[in-house]
């Protein structure tokens, strides 16, 4: 049971700030990047209902040959071309980058057998500092060629198509433009829906559900060609950085946010301390709820709000948002790759009767920081169980997805944020796949909606042309 604290934050103190205050629920990467952004021209809170800022709750210790390291869940990677706020964010932040091998093994595993088998494989190498990929010998065969030829043919459709001002991509699907489309479909079963379906951690039905435009806008932006990275220090090098300026209160979850009775124009929030069970109220003159959506969701409904009123609209456009769960578990088993010295640094399991990918990303290949150490796994979806003894964490996640009808309802709380106090804000906010940088892009538009200069915006570099895309393809999909 919770206890209502009577010590009521005192609106008197919040007077004694000059600033008007804000509340921002929430500290995955939007959460974070809103705080940062408006704590100039706010007296910011942030409220994160796990211990510590979000984006670090699942970060793992690893030791091993006598080093150690620290291991994020997930391990968060991303491309030059396809995450301009990310980028300027982190360049601002002075964020150091390292940049990671993801060639991949795809790879069937049938009950009956040990390991699983590999049917394509290709490699990256670097020459006088730009990647070029190979097919690995095991993959130089007939069917390699025609995956390789596949490839090809999409790719070259798909960047003609998303020219063409006349092909009206953002009204069909993924599905029906590769039914459109006479596509490979070994290529497109067996190698590009299990690296879609990783990158938006969702199952093959939710991709050929995406918008095709928002597929193609990420596969045609260069991502192919600009290589992956990651903050090399992970979280441990992000949230000190940009949590600097402004309180963070952990351990807090927020149950409700609704404009008090008697002035519109403050807000009040109900918040739940975890450790003590002790519900606070607070006020603030705006409040940013950058939780999941069904979360922010349900703090929106807890408070009676009337239908037409704006908080209630927020509130029912945000059940529009799809959710999918997944798991990810990090391991030392080896036995979930087909033969650890010739392994890539990403290992597919793709099997057409399940529904999405196993995959495992083997971090002492993919990453230099981790390359002296044994071997270690994070595996997505896991069908075959690692040894338990090999399992250093596990952990659950949902993840947004985007529809023809959410990005209907996206489009109307993105309007309905320039109304209300009350800002919803997060990465299923932004007209592109739910990723990091569309977690700080939506944090971006609330900042300047509340009238906050985007410090990476003030001098002359315009991140989108500055981080400009080379939209060759080359690569396989990684
Ligand atoms: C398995 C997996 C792998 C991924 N890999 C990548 C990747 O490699 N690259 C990439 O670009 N993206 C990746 N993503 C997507 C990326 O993680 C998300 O886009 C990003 O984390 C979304 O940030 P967010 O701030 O919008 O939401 P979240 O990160 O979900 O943050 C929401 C925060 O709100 C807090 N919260 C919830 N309820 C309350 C409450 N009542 N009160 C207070 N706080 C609350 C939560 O604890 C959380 O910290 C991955 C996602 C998953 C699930």
């Amino acid at each position: 049971m919770y206890t209502l604290d009577p010590s009521v934050s005192s609106p008197s103190l919040d007077a004694l700030h000059a600033k008007p205050s804000l509340a921002v629920v929430g500290a995955g990467l939007a959460g974070l990047s809103a705080a940062w952004l408006l704590k100039d021209k706010y007296q910011v809170t942030l409220f994160e209902y796990h211990d510590s800022p979000g984006m670090g709750v699942f970060t793992s210790d690893y030791h091993s040959n006598g080093i150690e390291t620290r291991i994020d869940m997930p391990l968060r990677i991303f491309t030059k071309g396809y995450y301009p706020q990310l980028f300027a964010l982190y360049k601002y932040l002075n964020i150091e980058m390292e940049s990671s091998d993801h060639a991949a093994a795809y790879q069937t595993w049938r009950p009956e057998d040990e390991r699983p088998a590999v049917f394509f494989q290709y490699r990256n190498i670097n020459v006088l500092g730009k990647g070029f990929r190979y097919l690995s010998r095991n993959s130089i065969s007939g069917a390699g060629f025609k995956l390789v030829m596949g490839q090809f043919t999409f790719f070259k459709q798909a960047k003609k198509d998303m020219a063409n001002p006349l092909h009206s991509l953002s009204h069909i699907t993924f599905g029906t433009y590769l039914q459109q489309n006479n596509f490979n479909a070994s290529f497109i079963h067996q190698l590009l829906l299990p690296a879609l379906a990783v990158i938006c951690t969702c199952d093959y039905d939710g991709i050929l559900n995406y918008p095709a435009d928002l597929i193609l806008g990420y596969l045609t932006c260069g991502v192919m060609d600009d290589g992956i990275v990651r903050a090399k220090q992970g979280v441990d090098g992000i949230v000190p950085k940009i949590t600097q300026g402004y309180d963070v209160l952990c351990g807090e979850q927020v149950m409700s946010v609704a404009p008090l009775d008697h002035d519109k124009n403050r807000i009040m929030l109900t918040s739940c301390n975890q450790a003590t069970s002790v519900v606070k109220e607070y006020e603030f003159d705006h409040v940013v709820i950058a939780t999941q959506a069904d979360i922010a969701g349900q703090i929106l409904s807890a408070a009676q709000h009337k239908e037409a009123d704006v908080h209630a609209q927020q509130a029912k456009l945000l059940t529009s948002i799809p959710m999918q769960y997944s798991s990810m578990v990090l391991h030392t088993d080896t036995s979930i790759v087909h033969h650890q010295n010739q392994a890539s640094p990403v290992s597919y399991i793709v099997d057409e009767s399940l529904p999405r990918p196993s995959t495992s990303v083997d971090l002492t290949k993919a990453f230099s920081t981790y390359k002296d150490q044994q071997p270690v796994f994070q595996t997505w979806n896991v069908i075959k169980q690692p040894k338990a003894s090999s399992i250093i964490a596990q952990q659950s996640f949902t993840r947004p997805l985007v529809t023809l009808e959410s990005r209907v309802a996206v489009a109307k709380l993105q309007n309905l944020n320039a109304h209300s106090a009350i800002k919803i804000c997060g990465s299923y906010m932004a007209n592109k796949i739910p990723l990091l940088d569309a977690a700080v892009e939506s944090s971006v538009e609330i900042a300047k909606q509340l009238g906050c200069t985007i410090p990476w915006h003030k001098t002359n570099c315009k991140p989108r042309d500055n981080l400009a895309h080379d939209s060759d393809s080359k690569a396989l999909p990684a």
